[in-house]
């Protein structure tokens, strides 16, 4: 008997298989994404680490998946899903296997805790549960592994780790068997009674074609068993022949006669079942089909099994480029339909690691450093698949070559047309682009001086006469003689509230559109941009406002100024002296219609918006 090891999970283990344990019969399906995900893992770890360790490929020749769904006898089922990846050795199977390795799943438990059933259910469609999720289907599992050769282990052996669904503790133990894998991990679900619908081929090849037959590269192959007829062997036949004849009655052997006459000609057959390994993901990966051929459906399912997305993307574009730098590529870029929780908490710190680069269909990276994008299109998800890179270009390597600078610019320009594209094409899509997105352009426009224009062409605002304004729309709209473009910002504000504001009073009574900006990123973007298409900001709540249809010109308004200052001087100088602590000058205004007075920011000074802020991020 081979000694076994006992191990406790460790607590937060404990805590997700109860969450298996109690989540959504309707989950289940996602055991198997997650075990061919982790298989298909190993392999491209494998390949990895064989550019520059020979020897991990020995011990098995093939890199591929294989899966076995049996119904046995005594009417149990099991899976056996195998891969020829890089294995794991004891201390690995402990440690991998028996704690909570993955960086999203303490995220998973506290939300899945804090949640219904539902909610849960939900949480597990889009994290997935990795191993653990066997337990939605088994009730025992068993990992069979040989980790890969190397140097500091050149003759590894094949270790089991064992577990029951309900159990509170796993074991680690050498495969009686031996070394029957050469290399790689065999998973053995054992089949909870009411989960025998996955003993079905055509099941699991659902299931797959759905979830995985697009994300892996390597090919995965699926056991049945079919019948076949086969000629039987000529010592065969004579025996059948005797066989038959010694049970032939009358009407039989008429037939049997009939049948005499052609059989020097037709050979005898006979039903025999045979083993059959049936390609699944035969199709080249969808990055490398003809746009035409590709349904929405299935970009859809890619991303959502690509990037771990539960939600399904808004919009996506797949195009073959070329970079200017003799590197060749094919790539799918994916607008997501939601922000990561994170994106705004940690402005300009967060870079992509959502851009998967492969070499000729060989995952390399998906993080490629701090200057992949600029902040604003850090969320976007892309595959991209070059053809003329070495295949054991590292990172370093990468950013000494031009082709990651050309990438970033060739995927900005792509994000941008299919934003653009949406605008023209699809106004639902784009509402909700905007809802999604509308700060991320005007953060854009601030940061990304190469893209500005067409990424302030995206960007909308409420005025006081409609509740989404292009700028260019708004300078369509700009009265006759009218030269700034109106606005006035108070952060935190509804756009109701300053639509009623003294400040824009006057400007709305004669028909001129003015920008209401009520997020902070609004003014920054304002401040920023100064000018567009030649017409500069005018925040309406500062001094130097002008209508541009004034009676008079600026000289003769000056005169009339100085003359109502004049007249009136008694009153302002008395509204100065009550007033010197709060207000730095008192003057006669023409831009209020009833209200009689209004306060004003200087017009080199902070702006009462600004002064927020800033006070805000000192605190
Ligand atoms: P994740 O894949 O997100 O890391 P999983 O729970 O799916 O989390 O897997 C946990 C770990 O177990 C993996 O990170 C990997 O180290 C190891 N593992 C799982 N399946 C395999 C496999 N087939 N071959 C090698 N290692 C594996
Ligand atoms: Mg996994």
């Amino acid at each position: 008997d081979v000694p076994k090891q006992k191990h406790d999970y460790q607590s937060d283990v404990a805590r997700l298989r109860k969450i298996v344990i109690n989540s959504l019969y309707s989950h289940r399906d996602i055991f198997l994404r997650e075990l061919i995900s982790n298989a298909n893992d190993a392999l491209e770890k494998l390949r990895l680490t064989s550019l520059t360790e020979k020897e991990v490929l020995s011990g098995a020749e093939e890199m591929n998946i294989t899966i076995k769904a049996l119904k046995d006898d005594d009417g149990t089922g099991r899976i056996i899903i195998t891969d020829t990846g890089i294995g794991m050795n004891p201390e690995e199977l402990t440690t991998n296997l028996g704690t909570l390795a993955r960086s999203g799943t303490s995220e998973f438990l506290a939300r899945a805790e804090s949640t219904d059933t539902t909610g849960a259910g939900n949480l597990i469609g889009a994290f997935g549960l990795g191993f653990y999720s066997s337990f939605l289907v088994a009730d025992r599992v068993y990992v069979a592994s040989v980790a890969a050769k190397s140097s500091k282990n050149p003759s590894p052996a094949q270790y089991v780790f064992e577990s029951g669904a309900d159990e509170s503790s796993f074991e680690i133990y050498a495969d009686p068997r031996g070394n029957t894998l050469g290399r790689g991990t065999e998973i053995t679900l054992v089949l909870k009674p009411d989960a025998l619908e996955y003993t079905d081929p055509q099941r699991i090849t659902e299931l797959v074609d759905k979830h995985s037959s697009f994300s892996s590269v390597f090919p995965i192959y699926l056991y049945t068993q079919r019948a076949e007829y086969v000629p039987v062997e000529e010592d065969e036949a004579e025996k059948k022949d005797e066989d038959d004849a010694e049970e032939v009655d009358e009407d039989e052997a008429t037939v049997e006669d009939a049948e005499d006459e052609t059989k020097s000609q037709e050979p005898k057959m006979k039903e025999v079942t045979v083993d059959e390994w049936i390609h699944m993901n035969s199709q080249p990966p969808i990055w490398m089909r003809d746009p035409k051929t590709v349904s929405d459906e299935e970009y859809e399912n890619f991303y959502q099994a690509t990037f771990k997305d539960y939600e399904k993307p808004l919009a996506w574009h797949h195009f073959s480029g070329d970079s200017g730098s003799g590197v060749s590529f094919k790539a799918i870029i994916y607008v997501p339909s939601h922000l990561d929780e994170s994106y705004w908490q940690n402005p300009l710190l967060t870079n992509s690691r959502d851009i998967r680069l492969m070499v000729k269909r060989v995952f390399i990276t998906s993080d490629l450093g701090e200057d992949a994008l600029p902040k604003w299109a850090s969320w976007v998800k892309v595959v991209v698949d070059a053809e003329d890179l070495p295949l054991n270009v590292s990172r370093e390597m990468l950013q000494s070559t031009r082709f990651l600078k050309q990438l970033r610019s060739i995927i900005l320009k792509h994000l941008l047309q299919v934003l653009t594209r949406t605008v023209e094409e699809d106004p639902e899509k784009w509402t909700q682009v905007q809802s999604v997105y509308g700060n991320v352009f005007k953060l854009g426009a601030v940061e990304d001086v190469k893209n500005r224009d067409k990424l302030v062409a995206l960007t909308r605002f409420s005025t006081n006469q409609r509740n989404s304004t292009s700028l260019d729309e708004y300078l369509e709209n700009k009265k006759k003689g009218q030269k700034q473009i109106f606005y006035l910002a108070d952060m935190g504000s509804t756009t109701d509230h300053l639509a009623k504001s003294v400040f824009i009073e006057k400007l709305h009574a004669r028909g001129y559109e003015v920008l209401l900006l009520t997020d902070p990123l609004d003014e920054i973007f304002v401040q920023n941009l100064r000018v567009w298409k030649r017409v500069s900001f005018q925040d309406v709540a500062k001094a130097g406002l002008r209508f541009g249809d004034e009676d008079m010109s600026p000289e003769e308004e000056k005169e009339e100024q100085k003359a109502l200052t004049e007249e009136f001087k008694p009153l302002l100088d008395w509204l100065k002296k009550e007033a010197k602590d709060v207000v730095r000058d008192v003057v006669i205004s023409n831009r209020l219609v009833t209200s009689s007075c209004a306060v004003v920011a200087d017009m080199m000074g902070y702006t009462a918006n600004i002064e927020k802020m800033m006070s805000s991020s000192h605190s």
